[in-house]
């Protein structure tokens, strides 16, 4: 059996930007149970939100993050991660990553909605591609294991106590997670455990997330350390209408760039930078509705990622008005961290889209969660040296496997019952069918995150209630634990 200094699950730009962070000399392997067809990162579009231009400054990007955070940001992870910003750009560039230049060689910027000024860093629209194609460029030249397998359980140091010695209950300071089990092996981690695994995004019925993004991580988690915030999925408004499952997201920049939304009269219906959620309410109050890109000009050459994706749907960015509906797009909730990653259980970290840090709020800011995960899951890399080596492991004995397929019922359920505009109601029935599903890791994160919805009697940022329309104040952010709710987070 193999020791690592750290196990990273997830090769996304968190996991991999983790990776390249470590001392020389540690030892580090990522698990991915699947390159191309599970993570966000390749997808990502329009940017990454980082002040580089010069009329913008950190604190200005800070405060743009809280205001459409909806008075649920920690203010001062917001204050430390955009501070980072523009590092994490120099860093990825002195990786080898392209990002799109003005004509003087400064970095072009795409403005999108909420930011105050334009902040996006890009490579057309095609950013995430171009980030992940660098880090694993990076990742190649550095003595990095990778192995292609799924995480399907985490192991703490109690566990293996109590396998070891039935009947002996481990105290509270024993418990620290030691590895992860897979599908075909079992791998210790001497220093810590990163889960880097994504968005859950495919658990709801329409989605602009590739289908492995099932919480995987945040489902491991959720026995073991505290979650926040899972209430809040972010529904992108402009994903390209369509059948269920994944769908084409038409990136914000677009709007940014002039694309305006119309009805089926070709009436304009809203400010098409408001923030996401009031977009997404809008188009859904004013359906059928179309993303008009004919007053770009050159679209297909700025964004040729979409101008293919819609001609193989039949559709001309140039000519026709492309048809819209909102789509689950970021999720902003995750394992509880703090700005460094570490979770509630000792060993155990998590970056990018599986954790929250508290950064987002009640509504991710675009360009954020590129950022975020890059600066945390940098930091997890850098910090992990320092952890200690827990003392002696009692060898492991296997346990069976619980981490089943997701169930197909559960994405349809979660899209009627918890998707843009939720009620009592619509949740009570989510909650009933979910009850009636057989049981799993999956099916778990699911009810937590209804009876988080079910328990946020407002609507603040992306969580929409059409029974209680206005926000509480007094309703702070959520931490659950296995799946209850404990208490606020700060
Ligand atoms: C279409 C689209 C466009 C976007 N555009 C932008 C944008 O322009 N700007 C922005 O900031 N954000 C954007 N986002 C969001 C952003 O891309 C993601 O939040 C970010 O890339 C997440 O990175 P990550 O490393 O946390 O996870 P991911 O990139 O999703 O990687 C997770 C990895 O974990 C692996 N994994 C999952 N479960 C397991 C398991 N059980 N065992 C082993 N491996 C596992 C997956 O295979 C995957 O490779 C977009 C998202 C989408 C879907």
């Amino acid at each position: 059996m193999t020791t690592y200094d750290l196990v990273i699950v997830g090769g996304g730009v968190a996991g991999l930007c983790a990776a390249l962070s470590l001392p020389a000399g540690a030892r580090v392997v990522v698990i991915d149970k699947g390159e191309s067809e599970a993570g966000s990162s390749p997808l990502a579009q329009g940017g990454m939100a980082a002040a580089v231009g010069k009329d913008d400054s950190p604190p200005l990007h800070a405060e743009d993050t809280i205001k459409a955070g909806a008075g649920l940001c920690d203010e001062g992870v917001v204050a430390d991660i955009c501070s980072e910003g523009p590092d994490a750009i120099a860093w990825l560039q002195s990786l080898g990553c392209r990002f799109d230049e003005d004509a003087d060689g400064s970095i072009n910027l795409a403005r999108e909605g909420g930011q105050s000024v334009a902040r996006s860093v890009h490579a057309r629209d095609a950013t995430g591609a171009e980030i992940v194609r660098a880090l694993r460029t990076a990742v190649r030249g550095r003595n990095i294991e990778r192995v292609r397998s799924r995480a399907t359980s985490l192991v703490s140091l109690g566990d293996t106590m109590a396998l070891a010695y039935p009947g002996r209950h481990p105290g509270e300071n024993e418990s620290r997670c030691v590895g992860v089990m897979t599908t075909d092996r079992r791998i210790f981690a001497a220093r810590g455990v990163l889960l880097a695994t994504g968005g859950a995004g495919a658990l709801w019925g329409v989605t602009t997330n590739a289908p492995g993004a099932t919480g995987d991580g945040i489902a491991l988690a959720l026995g073991a350390a505290d979650v926040a915030d899972v209430e809040f999925m972010q529904f992108h408004p402009t994903a390209l209408a369509g059948t269920d499952g994944q769908r084409v997201l038409l990136t914000e920049a677009l709007r940014g760039d002039g694309a305006i939304l119309v009805d089926a009269n070709g009436d304009r219906f809203v400010d098409e930078l408001a923030p996401r959620h009031i977009v997404a309410k809008a188009i859904l109050d004013h359906a059928p509705a179309y993303l008009d890109c004919r007053t770009i000009a050159s679209v297909e050459e700025h964004f040729p990622t979409v101008a293919t994706a819609c001609r193989d749907r039949g559709l001309d960015i140039a000519h026709d008005p492309l048809p819209v509906s909102p789509a689950a797009h970021y999720f902003i909730g995750g394992v509880a961290v703090d700005a460094f990653g570490r979770s509630s259980l000792g060993g155990l970290f998590a970056a990018g889209e599986c954790s929250s840090t508290g950064m987002h709020g009640a509504n991710r800011l675009a360009g954020n969660s590129l950022l975020e995960a890059v600066v945390v899951g940098r930091r997890v890399g850098s910090l992990v040296r320092d952890e200690p080596e827990p003392p002696r492991v009692i060898p492991w004995t296997s346990t069976e496997s619980d981490f089943l397929p997701m169930n197909a019922a559960l994405p349809g359920i979660l899209w009627k019952g918890a998707g843009p505009i939720r009620s009592d109601e619509t949740l009570r029935t989510a909650m009933q069918e979910l009850n009636g599903l057989p049981e799993g890791p999956h099916r778990s994160l699911a009810l937590a995150i209804v009876e988080a919805a079910q328990n946020r009697e407002e609507s603040r940022g992306v969580h929409i209630r059409s029974d209680f329309p206005d926000a509480d104040p007094h309703i702070a952010r959520r931490r659950m634990a296995r799946g209850r709710i404990v208490g606020h987070v700060k």
